[in-house]
C-alpha cells in the first residue's frame, strides 16, 4: 500500500452541460476534464475562467494537437511521438503544457495507451520537448466490480509509475481511478482521480 495524503480531483465534465460546470465552479471546484476537443474548446471559451485547470483526457487525433495545446492546461492521453512533437510545436510562446502518458498495461486493443517500454521512450521525448512538462502517467484499466481485482490492476500501474519516477524524480502525477473504482486507486497510490458520473450524474 502506498497511500497518498493529497489526491487531486478532476471533475470529468464531458457530455455535461455548461451550467453544471459553472455550478461546480461556484462551489469552489477548479479542475475539469474533457474528452472531445471541440466540445472542450467550446466550453473553455464560453466559461472563460483563467483560474480553471482544463485537462484533456480523450483520444488524440494529430490534426487536433494545435487546438489542444493552445486551450488546455494538461493533456493526460498522450500515447505517441507524433503527438508529442505536434503539441510541443503548437505550445511555443506559452507556459509549458503538462503532459501525462496514457498507459495500457492489460492488452486492451480497443483503448489507447502504451506498454511499459514505450512509456519510457515517450517519457524521454517529453522531457526533451521544450514546451512540455512531463507530469506522470494516466491509466484506464479494465472495469472490475471486485475491489481486490481493482486493487491488483492499480498496483501494477503504480509499480510502473514508481519505476518511471526513479528515472524522472520530478514527476508527481499518477492519474488513475474513476467513479466506480477510485477507492482502490487511492489505496494503490493514485495522486489524481478523474470522476464524472459520481459528481455530475449520468451523461447525455
Ligand atoms: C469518462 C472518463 C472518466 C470519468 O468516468 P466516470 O465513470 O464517469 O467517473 C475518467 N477518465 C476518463 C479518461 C474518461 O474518459
Amino acid at each position: 500500500m502506498n497511500f497518498q495524503d493529497n489526491v487531486r480531483l478532476v471533475a470529468v465534465s464531458k457530455r455535461q452541460p455548461i451550467d453544471k460546470i459553472e455550478e461546480a465552479y461556484q462551489n469552489g471546484h477548479r479542475i475539469f476534464g474533457e474528452n472531445f476537443v471541440q466540445e472542450g474548446v467550446d466550453k473553455i471559451q464560453k466559461i472563460a475562467k483563467s483560474d480553471i485547470e482544463w485537462h484533456m483526457l480523450g483520444a488524440i487525433q494529430s490534426r487536433k494537437c494545435k487546438d489542444i495545446a493552445t486551450h488546455f492546461d494538461w493533456v493526460q492521453s498522450v500515447d505517441r511521438l507524433k503527438v508529442i512533437n505536434k503539441l510541443n510545436q503548437a505550445r511555443a510562446g506559452m507556459p509549458p503544457l503538462n503532459v501525462c502518458i496514457q498507459v495500457n498495461l492489460f492488452g486492451e486493443a480497443q483503448k489507447a495507451g502504451v506498454d511499459e517500454s514505450q512509456c519510457f521512450e515517450l517519457a524521454q521525448a517529453i522531457v526533451e520537448a521544450k514546451h512540455l512538462t512531463l507530469r506522470g502517467i494516466m491509466a484506464l484499466p479494465p472495469k472490475q466490480q471486485d475491489y481486490q481485482q481493482q486493487l491488483q490492476q492499480f498496483e501494477k500501474i503504480s509499480t510502473l509509475y514508481q519505476q518511471l519516477k526513479d528515472k524522472y524524480p520530478q514527476i508527481d502525477t499518477l492519474s488513475m481511478g474513476m467513479s466506480g473504482d477510485y477507492e482502490a486507486a487511492i489505496m494503490a497510490g493514485s495522486t489524481m482521480i478523474r470522476i464524472g458520473t459520481a459528481i455530475f450524474g449520468q451523461r447525455d
